[in-house]
């Protein structure tokens, strides 16, 4: 409590009109979605005031289509607040993740990471190499990196983004990851911006329902390939 009132005073002393602008309303241009980690703050992480992103954690940073808790936020964020920018960012190191990789039972909690489990499932081959197998610290790098890949893929799987797109609302979705021990995030490099950018089968707009596959997108819904083009920041470590 002391601690609020010390920080309601500095920033009032700096900016007399900030509380009372803040409460007339909010025009976050971001929708951020992270970890719960309390290492990983995502106004502090990135350098902004409050009003300026809108927020969504939970463990490992997992966007699921039966998460109404997620889909609501991202709806919120999207349709009513115009986010220009949905950014997931996971981390490395990340506790959710490593107990993923793990055999033991956690308890209430195994159900929720069986989403990160299924990403290590999909990319078994690429995470388990037999000819040269990563050392534990780098699997679950790759796979702290694999499982924001899959939530970006989600987020603009859901009809929410769309939506959007279908509307012409200019709506970017990102993949960062932060490291712990130097406060750097990394852009992931998989940035989408439309429809085009994601497979056929996930397409929801009315208008390309119809539309019969290219062989191009048929070859882009063939698993094979996919796992050597993930870990873009594996050679910047
Ligand atoms: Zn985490």
């Amino acid at each position: 409590m002391q601690n609020n009132a010390n920080w309601s005073r500095k920033m009032t002393n700096a900016d007399p009109e900030f509380f009372s602008n803040l409460e007339k309303m909010q025009q976050p241009k971001y929708l951020w979605i992270g970890c719960s980690d309390s290492r990983v703050p995502a106004n502090q992480v990135v350098d902004l005031p409050p009003g300026a992103v809108f927020v969504h954690r939970n463990i490992a940073n997992v966007v699921a289509h039966s998460d109404f808790n997620c889909l609501s936020v991202m709806q919120y964020a999207v349709q009513m607040l115009k986010v220009q920018h949905i950014i997931v960012c996971g981390h490395y190191g990340c506790g959710g993740v490593a107990a993923a990789l793990e055999d033991q039972q956690l308890g209430l909690i195994d159900n929720w990471l069986r989403h990160v489990r299924d990403v290590h499932h999909k990319h078994f081959n690429v995470l388990n190499k037999k000819l040269f197998p990563l050392s534990e610290k780098k699997k679950l790098d790759l796979l702290c990196e694999l499982n924001v890949i899959e939530s970006v893929k989600n987020v603009c799987h859901t009809t929410i983004v769309q939506s959007a797109w279908a509307r012409n609302q200019p709506l970017s979705v990102h993949g960062w990851i932060y490291r712990l021990n130097n406060g750097i995030v990394q852009d992931l490099g998989v940035t989408i911006s439309s429809p085009e950018d994601i497979s056929q089968v996930y397409r929801t707009n009315e208008e390309d329902s119809n539309v019969e596959m290219s062989a191009d997108e048929e070859l882009q819904l063939l698993p094979s390939g996919e796992e050597e083009k993930v870990g873009v920041a594996d050679g910047q470590k």
